[in-house]
């Protein structure tokens, strides 16, 4: 069995994408995402193949992030004629984000699209539906997916080749374990190699209480009238805090009539797909009677008139709006409006990365251009870090302990920093640890 490692390597967290030959005529792909970020990091979305999509066997995906599921449409244009595996949650959220995906490119003025819609939807054909822990067979190639407990319906990935007896499981992004939504990452037992993620492989996550913290944000606006901006992505974040919101509404911690807008278009798509997949809720989420995600003052803003006239609301008011780093999306109008008011406070919930408009107004700056306009930053800034749906240091071992049998592990999905840091900690006699470059292939 031979893996070649084509994406989310050599310090790479984006484009996952592995590369899994049995034989001649039995050859699969783990995850097919988009490359993310710098210019120079993009570009390798649109390079040719460096294998044919038509001779491939199927694709198995992990879960619906961009960055593992966004280039699944370009295996239209490469006559590719096997099946996509998924869980039915991932099948649901990875058409909102595809579509998504093609309708901004398709905007796009200054270069030709990835792809279209219409190749979105030729993709969506070529779905199969996976469960946990029922494997699946295709000639001497048997796939199992489990619960990584990271977003709903995300799964890792064990491939075994019934013919040689080898086999390796792909961690795809591990969860960080208890989440507010999912289940609990389950383990896999044994196998003879590990492809794991390490996005925060140098580090623990932070003892912070999320609820208490929208708390406080919710009772200063309330206190003192003000706007509460909260910049989220549509998947799994955004229905973490609208749920957080529904137990502080339901235990009176916040008022009942502080208006709470949802105002995005992808966010409430994805939380539809939510309500429909209760089976994948952890224990404390199924327990709920009304809608997890609903409560006494939540309002939706599908309509772009609706969301423009928020800004007539009168305070106390919570914006709840994409991007989540503020690199496009209905934030951005709010953040122009609501930034340069003092009494304005934002309310960061996840990673911001370097030079998106989020990192520049969570690092202190005084100004920064919205879409051509110099704006002010008044706005009180304050940022939750313990909101992380990826396992951190210890849980990354943890979920490597279990996997006894495991002679040789390989480290992708992270810088090289967090790489090295991760390396040292899980060093033992007998194992073997590798960082992958791009392209490199290894003989399991
Ligand atoms: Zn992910
Ligand atoms: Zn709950």
């Amino acid at each position: 069995m031979k893996i070649e490692f084509l994406g989310a390597s050599g310090g790479e967290v984006t484009g996952s994408n592995y590369l899994v030959t049995l034989d001649d005529t039995n050859q699969i792909l783990v995850d097919f995402g988009m490359f993310q970020g710098r210019p120079e990091i993009e570009k390798h979305n649109f390079e040719p193949l460096s294998f044919n999509p038509s001779t491939l066997q199927a694709v198995f995906l992990t879960h619906a992030h961009l960055d593992h599921c966004g280039r699944l449409p370009l295996l239209v244009f490469g006559g590719f004629k096997g099946k996509i595996y998924m869980t039915k949650p991932t099948a649901s959220l990875v058409q909102i984000i595809l579509e998504d995906a093609a309708r901004i490119a398709e905007k796009d003025r200054d270069k030709s699209p990835l792809y279209t819609t219409d190749e979105v939807w030729k993709t969506i054909k070529m779905i199969e539906i996976v469960s946990y822990d029922h494997p699946i067979l295709l000639k001497s190639l048997k796939a199992e997916f489990k619960d990584a407990g990271h977003i709903l319906g995300s799964s890792s990935i064990k491939i075994t080749d019934n013919e040689s007896k080898k086999s390796i499981i792909f961690s795809g992004d591990l969860g960080n374990s208890p989440q507010s939504i999912v289940k609990p990452t389950d383990y896999f037992d044994n196998a003879d190699a590990v492809v794991m993620e390490s996005t925060y492989g140098d580090s623990s996550h932070p003892k912070e209480n999320p609820a208490k913290i929208i708390q406080e944000e919710i009772n200063e606006i309330e206190n003192k009238p003000g706007t509460l901006l909260i910049p989220a992505f549509a998947l799994e974040r955004t229905q973490e805090i609208l749920h957080i919101i529904n137990h502080l509404k339901k235990d009176k911690k916040v008022h009942p009539d502080t208006k709470v807008f949802l105002d995005s278009p992808m966010g409430i798509d994805a939380t539809t797909v939510y309500l429909d997949f209760k089976d994948f809720y952890n224990e404390e989420l199924q327990s709920h009677i009304e809608i997890p995600f609903n409560f006494e003052g939540a309002i939706v803003t599908s309509e772009s008139k609706d969301s423009k006239n928020i800004l007539h609301e009168p305070d106390p008011k919570v914006i709840i709006a994409g991007s989540g780093m503020m690199s496009g999306g209905r934030i951005l109008r709010h953040a122009t409006t609501f930034l340069p008011r003092s009494s304005t406070r934002i309310l960061f919930v996840g990673y911001q990365s370097e030079e998106t408009i989020g990192r520049k107004i969570l690092e202190g700056a005084k100004n920064v251009r919205i879409e051509k306009q110099s704006v002010t930053v008044r706005a009180h800034i304050r940022e939750i870090k313990a909101l992380s749906s990826h396992a951190d240091q210890p849980k990354l071992i943890t979920w490597l302990e279990h996997i006894a049998t495991a002679k040789k592990v390989y480290l992708t999905h992270g810088e090289l920093p967090q790489q090295h840091a991760l390396q040292k900690k899980i060093s033992k006699a007998g194992l073997e640890i590798f960082l992958p470059k791009m392209s490199e292939v290894f003989e399991i």
